[in-house]
């Protein structure tokens, strides 16, 4: 089988043994035949978005081709802080786990102007959530550690060394034509995912552009091993001694590995930049004159801000930076793909299983625009905070650092770069839009918050989360009425507070109350959750007729703007 040539224990192994992996080609069967092979599902890019979707499909059980053109996992200076749902999407995926063990969790993040600190904020102020704000770990171990969850996966069959150099769309799929050593084939797929990264040479082959802004600034972003004693937490400063004029950031990484971000000024020439014997004193400035430390890696980059007009082209679906592009301030690239990824697996197993008319994948497009839409606003945001455009907009910006030193309203004005949070999707149709009063944030269209539980008898906490199943399920704050026991593919988990009366038959315990509290839940109380664990319908005493129509609309949806 062609995917036992990647040496696994290097994929557990340190960051140079990951870097270091040369997935050997091997010729595959498809390519020895007359007529080209038709497979459902054809992902292009083995990036952390295509390998995501790839395991959710593969664990929903359809097949699915990935096909990559390079031999190497991620290298150099990419990703490194990973969202708190990231994690809880790759713990339904098999993969939360090792990421956690070992990135760096962190919750709590620093801003300084100058040589003073102006304020901390904490990403994460309430306790009973099984998985940090962020962490930090650096993209090749997150993609090696999809990689082996992907091998563990019968259903998926990964293929290096295979680039998509055409494609031919047609009504009912597309004609894939793939470029190896041994020279080109061709598959025929019922659907085409492209998660070939921001230059995505399928956007170019359907004609395709992104449209959006490039910021007129250039970043230095050095990654440097060193034993340093300062706490794990995120360092953002703005017009430092140790770079006057410009913003510096600091991320602690695994194995002594920090990430510093120097922001250069547009006129910087990023040649020049990039030499080591320029990049060394800049980090002397920041460390002292007598730190001991190696330089990892070094890039010097624009960023930019853009996304595609509409996602799904047909049988042609574009997700993650292939769709959508964000400067890294905030870290939204790959955790929205992660989301994207999420969001179009359920659906198309649907389609794929004809439990759902095609119309479904349009909700996908509509969905995942608007969430790009509000994580380009935030990037955007933070990129102009950042690199101000005018003399007005720097006065303006430093007089909100000034004021913030003193001020808490001027705190929420400093924006050095929102982090990532899951979009709430407010107006999907796939929402049945609340016929009672609720409190708090989980509305229909919001992710699930997580809380801890246990199971009656059983003193062991698990996360409500990790009890929810794998398509949609019913949360009954109470008994599981009867006629919800025959809904299909509706897994109902009835949850009670310790000491209520039906809480030795309930599924669930909500221990600390805080499931009840999160969602404001009475006795009655039920919420509707899709199987990426968005909210999509909520009552406070739900019946079967009222339940059965939100089903229907959560997967059946005609495309309509969100
Ligand atoms: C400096 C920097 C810091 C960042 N920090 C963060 C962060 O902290 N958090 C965060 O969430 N995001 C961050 N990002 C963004 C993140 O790296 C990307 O969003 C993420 O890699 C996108 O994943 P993807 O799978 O969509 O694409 P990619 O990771 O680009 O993967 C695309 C894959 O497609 C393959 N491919 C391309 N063309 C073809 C073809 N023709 N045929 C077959 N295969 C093809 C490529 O080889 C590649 O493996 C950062 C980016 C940068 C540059």
């Amino acid at each position: 089988m062609p995917n036992t040539a990647i040496p696994l224990e290097a994929l557990r192994g340190s960051g140079a043994d990951i870097q270091a992996i040369q997935i050997p080609y091997v010729r595959h069967p498809d390519q020895d035949v007359a007529e080209p092979v038709q497979h459902p599902v054809v992902i292009v890019g083995a990036g952390p978005v295509g390998l995501s979707l790839a395991i959710d499909l593969a664990q929903r059980g359809q097949p699915v081709v990935v096909l990559d053109n390079d031999c190497k996992l991620s290298t150099g200076s990419r990703a490194i802080c990973f969202s708190k749902r990231t994690l809880e999407i790759w713990d339904r995926l098999g993969v939360g786990q090792p990421m956690v063990d070992k990135g760096v969790s962190w919750n709590l993040g620093k801003v300084f102007a100058q040589d003073q600190s102006l304020y901390q904020f904490d990403l994460l102020p309430e306790d009973g959530h099984e998985r940090p704000a962020f962490i930090n770990l650096q993209q090749y171990y997150v993609e090696a550690y999809l990689v082996e969850r992907a091998l563990q996966l019968p259903l998926i069959d990964l293929r290096w060394h295979s680039k998509v150099t055409a494609l031919t769309p047609r009504a009912d799929g597309a004609s894939v034509t793939v470029e190896t050593p041994d020279g080109d084939y061709r598959i025929e797929a019922q659907w085409v995912l492209a998660c070939d990264g921001s230059r995505s040479p399928l956007r170019g082959l359907l004609g395709q552009e992104s449209h959006g802004r490039i910021f007129r600034d250039r970043f230095l972003i050095a990654d440097v091993k060193m034993h340093a004693d300062f706490p794990t937490e995120r360092w953002f400063w703005f017009d430092p001694p140790f770079h006057p004029g410009q913003s510096v950031l600091l991320h602690r990484q695994p194995d002594d590995v920090w990430r510093v971000d120097f922001q250069l000024g547009w006129d910087a020439d990023p040649e020049e930049e990039k030499r080591p014997e320029n990049i060394v004193p800049r980090i002397r400035a920041l460390l002292g004159k007598d730190a001991d430390f190696e330089l990892e890696w070094a890039s010097v980059y624009t960023f930019a801000c853009l996304r595609m007009d509409r996602f799904v082209h047909g049988r042609v679906v574009f997700a993650g930076d292939s769709a959508h592009g964000v400067s890294p301030f905030g870290a939204r690239g790959a955790n929205s793909g992660v989301q994207d990824a999420e969001n179009l697996a359920w659906k198309l197993d649907r389609v794929l299983r004809a439990q759902a008319d095609e119309a479904l994948i349009d909700t996908y497009g509509a969905e995942r625009e608007y969430a790009a839409d509000e994580n380009i606003r935030n990037s955007t945001r933070a990129t102009d905070f950042i690199t101000p455009k005018s003399e007005i907009s720097r006065l303006f910006r430093d007089a909100a650092l000034a004021l913030a030193r003193e001020h808490e309203f001027a705190r929420r004005i400093v924006n050095s770069g929102r982090l990532s949070v899951p979009a709430t999707l407010h107006y999907s149709p796939l929402n049945t839009p609340d016929g009672e009063v609720f409190d708090g944030t989980q509305l229909p269209g919001a992710v699930l918050s997580d809380a801890p539980m246990r199971r009656p008898g059983d003193a062991a906490t698990i996360w409500l989360l990790r009890a929810l199943g794998s398509d949609f399920t019913l949360l009954h704050f109470g008994p599981t009425p009867a006629w919800a026991i025959e809904l299909a593919g509706v897994t109902n988990l009835s949850i009670a507070s310790e000491g209520e009366a039906h809480a030795a038959h309930a599924d669930l315990l909500d221990v600390q109350g805080l499931a009840a509290k999160r969602l404001d839940a009475r006795a009655g109380t039920s919420y509707l959750l899709r199987p990426d664990q968005h909210v999509c319908a909520r009552w406070r005493r739900p019946d079967e007729a009222g339940v059965r129509a939100a089903l229907q609309r959560a997967c059946s949806a005609t495309a309509s703007a969100v």
